[in-house]
């Protein structure tokens, strides 16, 4: 038995099985290269679902975890440290907005932006007791708490969780028909993905989030953006959102905001609507902890600089259209924006994502058919021209061994 195949072993007999890993053990990380455990090199093309848009172990966020583990690491929030005034300082002016709450992870944003709305909804707005809807879209993925599957449409990331939490109503994304037919004096907020980024990359029609945060205005509801996958970067913005213009009234921030080091989350908003919390309604005991503030505020300075945001947005374009290129019998679409795509197949995913791993290339599937790709943003254009030639190579190997995988003849203009 291998290395590997020993500890895919362990990791399969006594890790319960959420998840179906690429047969790839990591033991080493720098940039965008990982290691395994027999010393084979991969370019990682995933970035921890952009948990790690700064590259592994990126120095600058490294020397700043060091400098705070000499220091201070936890007090709770029961004390103040010299950390958390700084960090929700400076989180607040990048995104325009007065207040942050600190949270760990993105699920735990959500949920406190979900308890945010209602709340003021019943005291601000006047929204009858227990009565406030919230509004999702179809395709959402929000996190993994009873009651952010409650709005699920993924029959795997919901079924036999009931009873589900109710407030909620689910409408097509893109769809501002559907969105203004439903919405009415009980809704309190719209909770939005400017970009899907687990329903594979959906990029909403053009005007959409604009036509969103119209209606939350008119309606008097919150808009919500979740850009704990698509902001801090990726998308070649800040925030996704900005490609539109368009200010939300909540920012929902995670994965990135810890660097790749430590998990942070947080719910950004104006005061009129975060100061609705009083001691004791709500907490974390690790949210806002010194060395997750420290790694914070070095991920807000090196977003301050736009450098990354402007990687993403040059590399980006070079990557979508190379992307572009790729045979349309294999390649059905190509959706994203920035260093952040879903290649759309007509095979499964699964077996490229496969045979990428084995040529040094990791990626993965989303659902079936869905190829996701969201590189390090620090990643070199080398690296990611040869990635993309891999990925050239995958899709044809794949074809050749399988030719139901390509186009049906008519589907191919
Ligand atoms: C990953 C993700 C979450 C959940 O974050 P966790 O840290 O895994 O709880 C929420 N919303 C979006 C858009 C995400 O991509």
């Amino acid at each position: 038995m291998s290395r590997t195949e020993r500890l895919r072993a362990m990791s399969e007999a006594h890790g319960a099985h959420t998840y179906h890993p690429l047969p790839v053990v990591i033991a080493e990380a720098e940039g965008a290269w990982v290691t395994d455990v027999e010393g084979r090199r991969y370019l990682d093309m995933l970035a921890a679902y952009s948990a790690v848009n700064f590259g592994h172990r990126n120095p600058r966020l490294l020397a700043a975890l060091t400098r705070q583990l000499e220091r201070v690491t936890l007090v709770s929030r029961a004390f103040d440290h010299d950390q958390f005034g700084p960090f929700v300082t400076e989180l607040a002016e990048l995104c325009g907005k007065d207040m942050v709450l600190p949270m760990n992870s993105g699920a735990e944003a959500v949920e406190t932006a979900l308890k945010t709305a209602r709340k003021w909804g019943y005291e601000v707005r006047g929204v009858p007791a227990d009565s406030a809807t919230i509004i999702t879209f179809e395709g959402n993925f929000h996190g993994r708490t009873t009651t952010i599957i409650s709005f699920s449409t993924d029959p795997e990331a919901k079924n036999s969780y009931g009873p589900y939490t109710p407030g909620f109503r689910t409408v097509p994304y893109g769809d501002v028909a559907a969105l203004r037919a439903a919405m009415d004096e009980t809704t309190v907020g719209v909770l939005i993905e400017p970009i899907q980024g687990e329903a594979g990359v959906n990029v909403p029609p053009s005007g959409f989030l604009t036509a969103v945060r119209e209606l939350c205005t008119e309606h008097g509801a919150l808009m919500i953006a979740d850009e704990i996958q698509s902001g801090l970067g990726r998308t070649g913005a800040t925030f996704a959102v900005e490609h539109e213009n368009v200010v939300p009234d909540m920012y929902l921030l995670g994965k990135a905001l810890g660097g790749g080091l430590v998990p942070v989350s947080a719910v950004v908003a104006d005061e009129d609507v975060l100061g609705v919390f009083k001691p004791g309604q709500h907490g974390s005991t690790f949210g806002g902890n010194p060395l997750a503030c420290a790694v914070a505020r070095e991920v807000i300075a090196m977003l301050r600089t736009g450098e990354y945001q402007e990687r993403s947005r040059e590399l980006g374009a070079h990557m979508h259209r190379r992307l572009g290129e790729l045979p349309s019998d294999l390649v059905r679409e190509v959706r994203g924006r920035g260093l952040w795509a879903g290649v759309e197949l007509y095979g499964k995913a699964r077996t490229v994502s496969e045979r990428l791993m084995e040529l040094g290339v990791l990626a993965k599937e989303t659902h079936e058919t869905t190829l996701r790709l969201a590189p390090p943003l620090v990643i070199e254009q080398a690296d990611l021209d040869w990635a993309l030639d891999r990925l050239e190579e995958a899709l044809s190997s794949a074809a050749t061994s399988d030719p139901a995988r390509s186009a049906p003849r008519e589907a191919v203009v």
